[in-house]
C-alpha cells in the first residue's frame, strides 16, 4: 500500500508498482527525486512537443499568471485567447473559421459531438447517430467513452454508453470493406463521422493510408454528413505535417486539437468549427446559444502558453526538427525490425510503433507490467499500450537518448 492518499490514473495501486516523484524536467529529459534522469519518450501522455519547460513557455505562463490569472469567458474575452484564436486562424485550415476552447482532448471531443448535434437541431433536421472507427479512442467521459472502442478501458461503464454505428478498421488490404460499411452507415442519415486521422493512437497505434482517409471525407461530404477530425494525438506536427489531415488534402468540417497546443504545457484544447456549424447557432434567440462551458474555458494562463507555443511554430525551424526526427527513428525503426520477437514495425511521422508478440494480446496482457517494470529498470519513459511498444518523443530528443529507447526494446522483445 502507497502512502500518499493520491488515486493514479491508468494504475493499479494493488499491484504495487513504484511510483517515482519527478522533481523537475527539461528538454527530452525527467529528474527524479532519487536523482534519476528518465528519458521521456512518450511525451508524457503524448504532449510534449518542443521539450519540457521550455523557456519561452515558462516565461509566458510567469508573466501571465501575475497579469490576468482567470476571468470568465462567458461574454468576456483577453488578449492570449485572442492571440491564440488568430494564430491558430493563421495555420489551421481557412474553413474552420470558429475556434471555442476547452480543457482537454476528452472536453474538445465533446464539445465537438455537441456542436454536430447541435448544428442538426439547428437546421430543423435532428439527427443523432454518431459513426465511428473501429479501434477508436477518443477521451475516458461518457460521450468520448461512447465513441471509443468498448473492453477493457470502459467495461464497467458500458450501460452508461450510447449506440454508435462501428465502421471497421482500414486493415491493409481491407480497406474496401471500410469504406463498404461507411457507405451503407451513411444511408442512415447520421450526424457525424468521427475519426482519428491517419492512426489509432490508444487503440494500438495502428495506421492506415491517406487515401483512405480522403475517401471517407469524400464520402462525408457527398452525403452531407459531417466530418469531425480528432487531431487530438496527430496534431502539432506528430505525424510529419501540422495536422494528419493535411497528408490527405482533408480539411474537417470540426477539427479537434489539445495536447501539444500548449506544447504541452498546461491543459488546454479547442474545437474548430466551420462557418455553416457556428451559424446553424447564430441567432437573436437564446434557446440556440451553444450550451458548453467549464470554469476555466480559455483560461488566460493555459492560452499564453498556447500563445507561446504557436510563436515557436511561426518562428523557430519546429518542422525541420520534425523532419529530421522523422528520420532518425526510421532508421531507428528499420534496425530494430530485424530483432527477433518484434513485429508489425510502423511509423507515421515522429511516432514509431512495433508489437512484440508471444502470450497474451491486448492491453491487459501480463506481459505489458513487465515491459513497463523494465524499461522502468533502464531509466526510460515508455508504456506500452499491452505488448505494443511505441515511441512518441518530444522533437528535441538527441541522438543518445534514442538509441537508448530503442536498444531497450531490442532487448525488451526478447523478455
Ligand atoms: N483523442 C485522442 C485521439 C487521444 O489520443 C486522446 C488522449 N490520449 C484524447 C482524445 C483525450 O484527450 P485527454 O486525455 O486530454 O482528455
Amino acid at each position: 500500500m502507497s502512502d500518499s492518499p493520491i488515486w493514479h490514473p491508468f494504475t493499479q495501486h494493488g499491484l504495487g508498482e513504484p511510483i517515482p516523484l519527478v522533481t523537475h524536467a527539461s528538454g527530452a529529459a525527467l529528474y527524479t527525486a532519487d536523482g534519476r534522469r528518465i528519458v521521456d519518450a512518450i511525451s508524457s501522455w503524448w504532449v510534449t512537443t518542443h521539450g519540457h519547460a521550455h523557456p519561452r513557455i515558462a516565461a509566458a505562463i510567469a508573466d501571465q499568471a501575475a497579469r490576468l490569472d482567470q476571468i470568465i469567458f462567458a461574454g468576456w474575452t483577453h488578449q492570449p485567447a485572442l492571440d491564440v484564436a488568430e494564430g491558430l486562424r493563421a495555420i489551421m485550415p481557412p474553413a474552420l473559421t470558429r475556434v471555442f476552447f476547452s480543457d482537454s482532448g476528452s472536453t474538445a471531443v465533446e464539445v465537438a459531438l455537441k456542436m454536430a448535434l447541435g448544428y442538426w437541431l439547428h437546421r430543423g433536421t435532428p439527427r443523432h447517430r454518431i459513426l465511428v472507427l473501429e479501434h477508436g479512442y477518443h477521451g475516458d467521459t461518457i460521450g468520448a467513452m461512447s465513441i471509443g472502442a468498448r473492453g477493457a478501458f470502459n467495461r464497467a461503464y458500458e450501460p452508461l454508453l450510447f449506440d454508435v454505428a462501428t465502421i471497421p478498421f482500414p486493415a491493409e488490404g481491407a480497406e474496401q470493406v471500410t469504406l463498404d460499411a461507411l457507405a451503407a452507415a451513411l444511408a442512415d442519415d447520421p450526424a457525424a463521422l468521427i475519426i482519428e486521422p491517419l492512426i489509432v493512437g490508444a487503440g494500438g497505434m495502428l495506421t492506415y493510408p491517406p487515401h483512405v482517409l480522403a475517401t471517407m471525407r469524400r464520402m462525408c461530404a457527398d452525403a452531407g454528413v459531417l466530418f469531425i477530425a480528432d487531431e487530438v494525438m496527430t496534431g502539432w506536427g506528430r505525424t510529419g505535417t501540422l495536422l494528419a489531415c493535411e497528408q490527405a488534402g482533408v480539411v474537417p468540417d470540426i477539427l479537434c486539437l489539445s495536447k501539444g497546443l500548449t506544447g504541452g504545457a498546461v491543459p488546454l484544447a479547442v474545437t474548430m468549427a466551420s462557418e455553416p456549424i457556428y451559424q446553424a447557432h447564430y441567432a437573436a434567440d437564446r434557446a440556440r446559444m451553444f450550451f458548453h462551458s467549464s470554469s476555466y474555458t480559455a483560461n488566460p494562463i493555459a492560452c499564453a502558453a498556447a500563445a507561446a507555443n504557436l510563436a515557436i511554430w511561426r518562428e523557430e525551424p519546429v518542422m525541420g526538427r520534425i523532419k529530421t526526427l522523422v528520420e532518425r527513428q526510421r532508421v531507428r525503426l528499420s534496425a530494430l525490425a530485424n530483432v527477433p520477437g518484434v513485429a508489425n514495425a510502423r511509423q507515421i511521422g515522429t511516432i514509431a510503433a512495433v508489437d512484440l508478440p508471444g502470450g497474451e494480446v491486448g492491453y491487459l496482457s501480463d506481459r505489458s507490467p513487465r515491459l513497463l517494470a523494465f524499461f522502468r529498470e533502464r531509466d526510460l519513459l515508455l508504456r506500452p499500450l499491452g505488448t505494443t511498444v511505441y515511441v512518441m518523443p518530444p522533437y528535441c530528443i538527441d541522438d543518445g537518448d534514442l538509441d537508448e529507447v530503442y536498444a531497450a526494446i531490442g532487448e525488451a522483445a526478447g523478455l
